[in-house]
């Protein structure tokens, strides 16, 4: 291992790998040190949705951030497969947001004022996605709310940053991270200490303890998700359904990914039976057959909320040489593109876009976390 990098990055999530291949490909000196495997924590648990209508219901920076990230997928899947090798299974479909009752509809229909959102009536939804329940009265349908594989991303992102140069160091936990005495930042690893002028901290739900030793004093929650994929080999879906925040996502592959539940202030992630029947009814009430559908895995993971759960993408307030990315809650997959290209913007001196700037800086005053 070398002694001395251009930039590190703490952890080997979505967000890690996704600022070391726009940094490697930047032609930064770069190193991801992951605790355990690249991937294999929220990241592989997600979904994969790119939501950015589906997770806000209104315009603004957030949602501007996150169709800017959404967008920036059409080039990277096939820009990750030329360089990676590695296809992240974008999967064009959609999302069909159903409506059940006349106060969805109303809540919806508001939505469908965003761009590339459209209501749809029953009969509409029923021309496009036959088996979904009978009971709906409408839907918003969200046709670039497309969704991908979200592992496969990730390693398409870590093996483009390893082959523009990166290292990327698996079970190789970060003990500590502190300022060097000689500028930059300083890590320190079971194999010793690692030297770099910039690091980013990317490490999840596990990254306050990074913010409290660099003196900055902010919470990361985890809000657990469990979820199920079943083997779809009887009817046709090509949408993802959407409904109350639970979720059928259509892979290519056949499956149906089921998910997930918001269970707060929970650090285990292994998923439980009362977690799994309540995802399991909520998917009955949107596709009746899918109750009939063989069972392929049960899964959890645990989304890293912050106080006003948006997450912290920026530089340290008063050690340019740390730079924060993480937090971003349910939105991890979506945001990775954006998170990535922005940090390395920052380190490499390129203009930032300053409203996503000041809506992700770290010493922003928030809500208080309930
Ligand atoms: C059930 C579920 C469904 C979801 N669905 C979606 C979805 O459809 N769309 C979407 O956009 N988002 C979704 N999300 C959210 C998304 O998964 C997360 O926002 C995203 O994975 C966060 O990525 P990350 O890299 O910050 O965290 P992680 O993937 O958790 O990665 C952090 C990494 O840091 C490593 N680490 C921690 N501490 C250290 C240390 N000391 N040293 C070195 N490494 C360390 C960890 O081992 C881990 O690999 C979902 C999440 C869940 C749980």
């Amino acid at each position: 291992m070398k002694k001395r990098y251009e930039t590190i990055i703490i952890g080997g999530g979505i967000i890690g790998a996704s600022i070391a291949y726009h940094l490697a490909k930047a032609g930064k000196q770069t190193a991801v040190f992951e605790s355990g495997e690249i991937g294999k924590k929220a990241t592989r648990a997600a979904a994969g949705m790119l939501g950015a209508h589906a997770e806000c219901d209104k315009p603004g920076t957030f949602f501007e951030f996150a169709r800017a990230s959404q967008s920036a997928y059409k080039r990277l899947a096939p820009e990750l497969k030329k360089i990676s090798g590695i296809d992240i299974n974008r999967h064009d479909g959609g999302i069909l947001k159903l409506a059940f009752t006349e106060s969805d509809r109303v809540r919806l229909a508001a939505m469908a004022e965003l761009d590339s959102a459209e209501w749809l009536t029953a009969e509409e939804v029923f021309e496009k996605e036959p088996h979904a329940a009978k009971g709906i009265i409408g839907a918003n349908f969200i046709r670039d709310d497309v969704h991908v594989e979200p592992l496969s991303v990730c390693r398409a992102f870590a093996k483009g940053a390893k082959l523009f140069g990166a290292d990327i160091f698996e079970h190789a936990p970060v003990l500590s991270v502190e300022a060097a005495s000689g500028g930059g930042v300083r890590i320190m690893t079971a194999s010793g200490a690692v030297e770099a002028e910039h690091a980013a901290i990317a490490s999840g739900v596990w990254s306050g303890v990074f913010f409290k030793q660099l003196g900055l004093n902010k919470s990361f929650y985890p809000v657990k998700g469990e979820c199920l994929s079943v083997w779809n080999d009887t009817i046709p879906l090509t949408r993802t359904l959407y409904h109350d925040h639970c979720y059928i996502v259509p892979r290519r592959s056949g499956k149906l990914v089921i998910g997930a539940t918001m269970k707060h202030g929970d650090w285990n992630d292994k998923p439980d039976l009362n977690g799994i029947e309540a995802v399991v009814k909520k998917a009955k009430m949107m596709l009746p057959e899918i109750g009939g559908m063989k069972i392929d895995q049960c899964w959890a993971g645990l989304r890293p909320e912050t106080e006003d759960g948006n997450p912290y993408i920026g530089r340290h307030p008063e050690n340019g040489s740390v730079l924060f990315a993480a937090g971003h809650f349910r939105n991890g997959i979506l945001l990775a593109p954006a998170t990535g290209e922005m940090i390395t913007d920052m380190i490499v001196g390129r203009p930032v876009n300053p409203a996503w700037e000041e809506a992700f800086k770290v010493e922003r005053k928030e809500a208080v976390h309930k």
